[in-house]
């Protein structure tokens, strides 16, 4: 099989070499496949726990005082846990993009919110800078969203929030560049764009905030209980740990976070250089917003954007029509994104201009 450039913003695409090393152990669990051993068995225990407790811990950086969890139902699922556990009487939301607009909405049914920031009168081209957020000294947290996924907008810095605990939700740029955990809360992400497939959410909590849990909820749905059971509470997606485990562990021989961030901005700027130096491509994104991750830009009309796309296909760059409410192009480059794709995107990109 040859494999394309798979642009898709989530599932995206994985590191080659580790579907092939899944696909070699695949059978490899003592006369068993990995889609049939026991969740309690010393297997996946060991799988988990050099997931959790070593490659993220290691990889991030993180603080003793954290915990590493492993959950299903998605990113999405943490819009209603997080105030499910912990919004006590009110919470702030800075909003950047669709996602943390679901996230708001979710919130919405458990308690009171407060959006302290939004850039959707502007199409959510930026997110905001330093002042710009005006967090409640008493809110219970303040929820953020460090990459905007589908606008292609991402924080320059982790903002201020004082002793307000930050909350991001980080499904499309975790691991992707340094940050300083011991700034958040609880960070959340999804799988399915830069840890591995779907199937399975990270979430990393400070131990204090297990204990903030503020009204009788189900305990499947606490994060305390699932800390507590070390996220064995119920049978967790096996296999979407092991190759979770498996990226993160490529993640490390690759270098880790500095070089993984080196090699994301050469990408990105491969791309933004084009974007620049064109009258015909238009970048959505504030120059001073832009994201490392999903890249977007326009085109002068629907049609041009409709040959765009099937010209791509026609070279195995494939995955790079927009999300709707932005229209347009959007090239989604995760950490697992070659460089050899992005150089030739930008190629077909200057060739498409002139051609047209
Ligand atoms: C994709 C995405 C989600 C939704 O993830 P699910 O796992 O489908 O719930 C949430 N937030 C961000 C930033 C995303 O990119």
């Amino acid at each position: 099989m040859e494999r394309v450039y798979n642009f898709n913003p989530g599932p995206a695409t994985l590191p080659l070499e580790v579907l092939e090393e899944a696909r070699d152990r695949f059978m490899e669990f003592g006369g068993m496949s990995i889609l049939e051993i026991s969740h309690r068995s010393s297997a996946f225990s060991d799988i988990m726990d050099e997931a959790a407790r070593n490659l993220v811990v290691e990889l991030m950086g993180l603080p003793k005082n954290y915990r590493v969890l492993f959950l299903q139902g998605g990113a999405s699922i943490h819009f209603a846990m997080v105030p499910m556990n912990l919004l006590a009487t009110s919470a702030d939301y800075a909003i950047t993009g669709h996602w943390s607009k679901r996230a708001l909405g979710e919130a919405g049914h458990v308690g009171k919110t407060n959006v302290v920031y939004t850039a959707e009168e502007r199409g959510f081209k930026a997110t905001p800078k330093a002042g710009e957020l005006n967090v409640n000294a008493n809110a219970d947290y303040l929820h953020i969203t460090t990459n905007n996924t589908i606008f292609g907008t991402e924080y320059r810095d982790i903002p201020d929030a004082g002793d307000v605990p930050i909350v991001a939700d980080m499904s499309s740029d975790i691991l992707s560049q340094r940050i300083d955990a011991s700034r958040m809360g609880l960070i959340y992400a999804g799988a399915q764009k830069n840890l591995g497939p779907s199937g399975v959410s990270l979430v990393i909590i400070r131990e204090d905030l297990l204990e903030r849990t503020p009204r009788d909820i189900p305990p499947i749905l606490t994060y305390k209980a699932h800390a507590k059971k070390n996220s064995l509470l119920n049978t967790p997606p096996v296999f979407a740990i092991f190759c979770l485990g498996l990226v993160l562990k490529w993640l490390k021989k690759s270098g880790g976070i500095e070089a993984i961030e080196k090699t994301n901005r050469e990408k990105a700027a491969l791309i933004y250089e084009v974007l620049d130096a064109s009258g015909f491509y238009t970048p959505h994104a504030d120059h001073d917003s832009r994201s490392i991750m999903n890249i977007t830009f326009t085109l002068p009309s629907a049609e041009l954007t409709e040959k765009f796309v099937a010209d791509a296909e026609q070279q195995r760059l494939v995955g790079l029509k927009g999300h709707r409410s932005v229209g347009g192009i959007r090239a989604s480059v995760y950490n697992a994104f070659p460089v050899e794709g992005v150089r030739k995107l930008a190629a077909f990109m200057k060739e498409f201009e002139r051609n047209s």
